[in-house]
């Protein structure tokens, strides 16, 4: 055993996202390879579906799965629960707050943060969401408004406590913003006895001329008025100057609100800045040439949220899940052409589409030329996301929550559990 060790190949794989989960999956059958994976987290995590876990639609063991148990049955597989800090390319060595990892083969790919573009300080009054704590302090934040809506006889206070502002006006941002609409039309109006949902007010505040930019504009169009129809209202042109706990400033109108959260820009994992060899884009992200390799090292790639990647057109790739999936894949069929002996092929990114949804039966997806909208967009979007959870347990949860929440407009996860947030608004 311990002379078959020496002779395999160290792969290190940095995050099990979605690049570097699906970089694993395709190479542990590769018998010649010891693969470590190396994450802070235990769990592989299917941000796409956060938000429910934040509006309380789904639990957070419904879309995380912890790494150990993908690879439970792969001797090769190792799992080292750590956070990455450097990479030394020179002695091939990744520094973790755990030790020191050797490795033939890096694969980077720790994803990406929120950024609050110079403004950090107003963090914790306007959240991100990128993890499962994020998520379920969000949820906190949320429910404990209501709460303390429902006890606030002072009208100016109630309108304070009963106003979301949601900054940024991309997918997530949307998401997030029709979600509240519809648990607070829908859902806890019956639950409250003094709320009228009527008073509840949901901002969507976005700095450029539309929301959804990445969209067809006609799309983009459909999901602001399915939006209004959640009572959500869309503040275009509109750029947030300050956050207090008081509530957001935009341009010079004061907007007092008990929530509001942060859906506004992404910077690259910091993990990039420590490759000597590398350069990284205004993002942070580290550039790649078309075999996703940082210059001089072709034992080094880069994937996912954390690379910059350009297609044929000579565009960066968008920091999507089908990107990071495609990357991770191409990596491993990259390392196993090495092994064989076979010539490297550059990555080519098959776009499948993009699709945001807006609430119940309200969603845009974009597939080439097709456009869809309202309720068969969102079967799609049900479907699609239902298929690329990972484990069979979750997605058969998910899909029995979905269906329960579909016909009696329920979230079963409207749970208010430990109060963790490092400075709470309400
Ligand atoms: C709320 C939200 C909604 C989204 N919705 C969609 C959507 O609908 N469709 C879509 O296509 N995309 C969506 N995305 C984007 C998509 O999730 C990302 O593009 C994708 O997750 C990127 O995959 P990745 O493998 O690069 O990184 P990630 O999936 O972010 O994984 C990075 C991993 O690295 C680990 N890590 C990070 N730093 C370190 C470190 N220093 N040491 C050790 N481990 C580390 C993390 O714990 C994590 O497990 C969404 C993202 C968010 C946040």
């Amino acid at each position: 055993m311990g002379g078959q060790a020496a002779v395999m190949k160290q792969v290190v794989i940095v995050g099990a996202g979605f690049a570097g989960l699906n970089a694993a999956k395709r190479l542990r059958d590769e018998r010649a390879l010891a693969i470590t994976i190396i994450d802070r987290e235990n769990h592989h995590l299917f941000q796409p579906l956060l938000y429910q876990v934040a509006m309380a639609g789904l639990s957070p063991a419904d879309i995380a799965v912890p790494i150990r148990s993908v690879f439970a049955g792969d001797a090769n597989v190792r799992v080292v629960k750590a956070e990455v800090q450097s990479v030394d390319t020179d002695s091939r060595k990744v520094r973790t707050d755990s030790g020191d990892f050797t490795y033939d083969y890096l694969l980077l790919a720790c994803g990406a943060q929120h950024t609050y573009f110079g403004n950090e300080h107003w963090e914790p009054y306007a959240p991100g969401l990128k993890t499962l704590s994020q998520a379920t302090e969000i949820r906190y934040r949320v429910l404990e408004a209501f709460e303390a809506a429902e006890k606030e006889s002072d009208p100016e206070k109630r309108r304070r406590l009963l106003t979301f502002v949601v900054v940024g006006g991309g997918p997530t941002g949307v998401e997030l913003a029709g979600a509240i609409g519809e648990m607070s039309r829908y859902t806890l109006a019956r639950d409250f006895r003094q709320i009228d949902p009527r008073q509840t007010r949901v901002i969507l505040v976005e700095a450029g001329p539309r929301i959804l930019p990445s969209f067809d504009e006609r799309l983009a169009a459909r999901a602001m008025r399915d939006l209004e129809s959640l009572g959500v209202q869309t503040w275009t042109g509109a750029r947030v100057t300050d956050v207090t706990p008081e509530g957001v400033t935009i341009g010079n109108e004061r907007i007092a609100a008990a929530t509001v959260l942060w859906a506004a820009g992404v910077r690259a994992s910091d993990v990039g800045r420590s490759l000597k060899d590398a350069t990284l884009d205004e993002a942070g992200r580290v550039i790649v040439d078309e075999y996703l390799n940082i210059p001089g090292r072709p034992e080094v790639f880069v994937a996912g949220d954390m690379s910059r990647a350009l297609d044929e057109n000579g565009r960066p790739l968008p920091g999507v899940a089908l990107v990071a999936m495609q990357q991770g894949i191409y990596v491993a069929q990259t390392i196993k052409a090495d092994l064989r002996g076979k010539p490297r092929r550059p990555f080519r990114y098959h776009d499948l589409g993009q699709m945001a949804t807006i609430g119940r039966s309200r969603a845009i997806s974009e597939f080439g030329r097709l456009r869809l909208t309202g309720l068969i967009a969102w079967w799609f979007w049900l479907l699609v996301h239902i298929y690329r959870l990972s484990g069979f347990r979750n997605r058969l949860s998910v899909l029995i929550q979905w269906a329960w929440s579909y016909w009696t407009f329920g979230r079963g996860a409207r749970l208010i559990v430990g109060k963790h947030w490092r400075s709470y608004n309400v």
